[in-house]
């Protein structure tokens, strides 16, 4: 007997990234850490230490790469705002940036993007 019935749909797999549908193997990248699957186009767009890097960050507070438009982005706007939906230690620097970097992620926004918009910011923020 299948272990399948008939009319069973396998469930998609899809990338942990952008949530792509994965239909092959080829080019795809898998955490060494947690076996999930990262697509071709985001394998071959992101480093290894950046897809670990979104991964971890969409395991902890969910969602996917691009899923909110990258036009609404604005860094000041998400300063503002994180810690509205979900509770943060605003001492805690550290767990600031990885917030900060989700929300950029959600917007479609890799981390050499968020960084140049980071350090734009930083920038004109000490200008007289
Ligand atoms: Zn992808």
């Amino acid at each position: 007997m299948d272990v399948l019935e008939k009319g069973t749909k396998i469930q998609e797999i899809r990338c942990c990234i952008c949530h792509a549908v994965i239909t092959s193997i080829e080019g795809v990248y898998q955490s060494p850490f947690n076996y999930a699957l990262a697509c071709k186009a985001c394998s071959s767009l992101f480093t290894k230490d950046d897809l670990e890097m979104m991964m971890s960050l969409f395991f902890l507070f969910g969602g996917y790469f691009g899923e909110l438009g990258s036009e609404l982005f604005n860094l000041e706007v998400v300063l503002d705002s994180i810690g509205e939906s979900i509770p943060i230690d605003f001492d805690d620097l550290e767990s600031i940036n990885q917030r900060v970097m989700h929300v950029a992620l959600l917007h479609g926004l890799g981390p050499s993007d968020f960084n140049r918009i980071l350090k734009g910011y930083i920038e004109s923020e000490f200008e007289d």
